[in-house]
């Protein structure tokens, strides 16, 4: 079912887009299905979980960190993360510094935007961005070991088309401006993550180049199980 799964939403997938397999509150005999059908990239959503799948499956995953994180968990993900799609604050910046340090490491990272209509989904703001990025421009220094690669948000939840396509364009244009001024048109900052099983079609044409699918290869998810994170 779940390679099934995978080989359709994969023929679906746009050339240049990279496919991050959702697999948060799903046992790890569903992520090794999956491996066996040849992904290699995952995201989970809880540091512990990550971390203790991380450790029963094979090295070559590459893993990525898509929801919020509390500064006091990165310590959890931190040895091992290929990319944190959720920066939404100068703090959290900090605390990923701080630990890649140890682990002598440069953590990649996103910024979260906030660009739904919804209260609930974090994310910076425009304004919010520009003072993490002018915090990290004149200390950069502070921050050698995280590098920002480029923005990450999430559609508002509905059926309404043109306005996930307005989202998501509006995305592309906060990742335009901030490529333009603030990275200087660094190669390095090139990742749009943008798009989930309801809305990831959408996403690929408003120039995702990370969507992050869980649902339409896992099944649904039950909530209904206590996590223990
Ligand atoms: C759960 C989740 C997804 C995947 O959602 P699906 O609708 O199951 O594809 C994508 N991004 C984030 C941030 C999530 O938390």
């Amino acid at each position: 079912m779940i390679q099934e799964n995978l080989s359709r939403v994969r023929a679906t997938v746009a050339e240049g887009v990279r496919l991050v397999a959702v697999s948060k509150t799903k046992p790890v005999g569903d992520l090794q299905e999956a491996y066996s059908a040849g992904q290699r990239l995952f995201g989970e959503n809880k540091a512990l979980e990550m971390r203790d799948k991380h450790e029963q499956l094979p090295k070559d995953i590459e893993w990525h960190f898509i929801g919020h994180l509390q500064t006091n968990k990165v310590k959890y993900i931190a040895g091992f993360v290929s990319l944190i799609h959720s920066i939404d604050s100068l703090a959290l910046l900090q605390a990923v510094e701080k630990e890649a340090v140890k682990h002598d490491r440069v953590i990649d990272c996103l910024l979260q935007f906030h660009i739904a209509t919804e209260e609930t989904k974090f994310g910076l703001d425009m304004e919010e961005a520009r003072a993490l990025l002018d915090e990290v421009r004149q200390h950069a220094e502070a921050f050698s070991h995280v590098r920002i690669v480029g923005v990450m948000g999430m559609a508002t939840n509905t059926d309404d088309r043109d306005l996930i396509r307005r989202e998501f364009r509006t995305l592309k244009g906060v990742f335009d401006a901030l490529r333009s001024s603030y990275f200087d048109g660094a190669e390095s900052f090139c990742e749009i993550s943008m798009g989930m099983s309801g809305d990831y079609l959408i996403a690929q044409e408003e120039g995702s180049t990370l969507v992050r699918v869980g649902s339409a290869i896992f099944g649904a998810r039950n909530y209904a199980v206590p996590l223990n994170d």
